[in-house]
């Protein structure tokens, strides 16, 4: 990252000073060929007036002559009694033919008392001798500006050198900077002499912060490019990332678990669904097999259990008896109270009859309307009799009051049918029921409010 930020900013200088000494170059060869004529001059002037206004990073444009007198200057006027022989840059054109560029170590402007960087070329006479200097003024702030826009942390850093180790620009910016020899530092003495770029590790001379840096040697100016992070960002940032590691693995776990704990309750949630749906099929079941006025089994219950206790009772050589039951007048009384309090005597009937039956096996079944049948496995006639008898006086014992019945109240008539299935014996039980509603029909024509049996055996019948 540094050597890419470092290749970027070598670029930007080099086509900082490009652009100032193509001007420079044209400048040159004017003063060349057209020569310091004050018709030339004046146009000279606008010339480099023109040429500041299009380039930020100038200053400003200067001609010298051979004296180092001003002979033309971007600035609005030429100041008198100024002579630049004095600088640097006059005197190394002034002693050297050499007609290429020189960049010179920084100085404050006598113009405008800013930081900035001398670029100049020598021009010659007609005879090849020194006729003075063309100079552009490089702002400092213009590099100053752009590396402050750089984000580099705290104590990240960028310098731009002269060859000879003098920094001419500086992030972060200290006027005691300016000029400061990096020679002696291990960029220049160290890695420059073996490569003209890299990336170096160092402490640096100025502020004794260590940093690694990305440097290049600019290949068209004697300049050198450095930046840095300081090892402490690289290293932040390095915790950064290890940081966002940690809490992204924690955040797959955290979403791993959630995931886990959302499977198993799925799972349960299944296994729940499942459970359910089998309370629910039970559900159905009662409610296919139940009476909803009553709460009894219905006529459907009786249908499966009835072959299933037959069965049972052949296997075991035992007798099932079977009452059937129908409330007298019934009729009437739904006439008398009408349908709903009808609907009321019924469970009332029901709850007596269930309360007679003692035995667990023993069932009480809506067979339809208002007759109740009770199934009664292991209980021979006698047995079915007597419980019988025992549903009739609890009914009657309920003085449930009927005007319609002779009595004065609600009464229920019972016929009873009872055996011991036989292998000849279809298991419908159809015989039982048949020979059980026989009894209830003697006990209906004798007067109702009674029992009757049926003691003719049910295969005969
Ligand atoms: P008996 O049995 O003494 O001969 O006379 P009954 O009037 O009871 O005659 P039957 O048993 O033939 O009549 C049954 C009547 O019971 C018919 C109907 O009005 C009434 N009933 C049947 N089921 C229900 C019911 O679920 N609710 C009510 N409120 N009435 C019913
Ligand atoms: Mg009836
Ligand atoms: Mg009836």
């Amino acid at each position: 990252m540094t050597s890419n930020l470092a290749k970027s900013l070598a670029q930007h200088a080099q086509d900082t000073f490009t652009e100032a000494d193509t001007v420079l170059i044209g400048l040159q060869e004017r003063m060349e060929i057209d020569g310091a004529s004050p018709q030339h001059l004046a146009r000279m002037t606008s010339l480099l007036k023109r040429h500041v206004q299009a380039l930020p990073q100038l200053e400003g444009l200067f001609v010298y002559d051979d004296k180092g007198g001003w002979l033309a200057t971007s600035f609005a006027t030429i100041p008198s009694n100024i002579n630049n022989a004095d600088r640097a840059y006059f005197k190394q054109h002034l002693s050297s033919t050499d007609l290429n560029v020189h960049i010179s170590h920084a100085v404050r402007s006598r113009s405008t008392n800013n930081w900035i960087i001398p670029v100049s070329r020598r021009f010659n006479k007609p005879d090849g001798s020194f006729g003075g200097v063309v100079l552009a003024t490089i702002r400092m702030s213009y590099f100053q500006e752009f590396y402050d826009s750089f984000q580099l942390g705290e104590e990240g850093a960028i310098f731009l050198a002269l060859s000879d180790g003098s920094i001419i620009a500086r992030r972060p910016f200290k006027d005691e900077y300016m000029n400061k020899s990096l020679q002696q530092g291990s960029i220049f003495s160290n890695y420059l002499p073996n490569s003209p770029t890299g990336i170096a590790v160092v402490r640096a001379l100025v502020d004794n912060v260590e940093r690694m840096y990305g440097y290049r040697q600019l290949e068209q100016y004697p300049l050198v490019i450095g930046a840095a992070l300081s090892k402490k960002t690289i290293l932040s940032h390095w915790t950064d990332e290890t940081r966002r590691a940690v809490a992204m693995v924690a955040l797959m776990l955290l979403g791993m678990t959630m995931f886990g704990l959302l499977l198993l309750r799925q799972i349960q949630h299944g296994m729940q669904a499942e459970a359910d749906l089998v309370d629910a099929k039970r559900g159905l079941e009662k409610l296919a097999m139940y009476d909803g006025l009553t709460g009894l089994a219905n006529r459907r219950y009786l249908d499966t259990l009835l072959p299933a206790e037959l069965g049972r009772a052949l296997r075991y050589s035992h007798p099932v008896g079977l009452i059937m039951i129908d409330i007298d007048y019934f009729k009437a009384y739904n006439d008398l109270f009408g349908h709903p309090g009808g609907d009321d005597c019924l469970q009332k009937v029901a709850k007596a009859i269930q309360k007679s039956l003692n035995r667990p096996s023993d069932v009480a079944i809506r067979y339809g309307g208002e007759e109740i049948s009770v199934l009664l496995p292991g209980s021979d006639l006698d047995g079915s009799v007597l419980v019988a008898e025992r549903i009739r006086v609890n009914v009657r014992e309920l003085k449930l009051v009927h005007p319609g019945n002779p009595t004065g109240y609600v009464t229920v008539s019972c016929g009873v049918h009872a055996y011991v299935p036989d292998r000849g014996d279809e298991c419908s039980g159809k015989k039982l029921i048949m020979n059980a509603d026989q009894a209830l029909y003697r006990a209906k024509r004798d007067g109702r409010n009674q029992v009757q049996a049926n003691r003719e055996p049910s295969h005969h019948g």
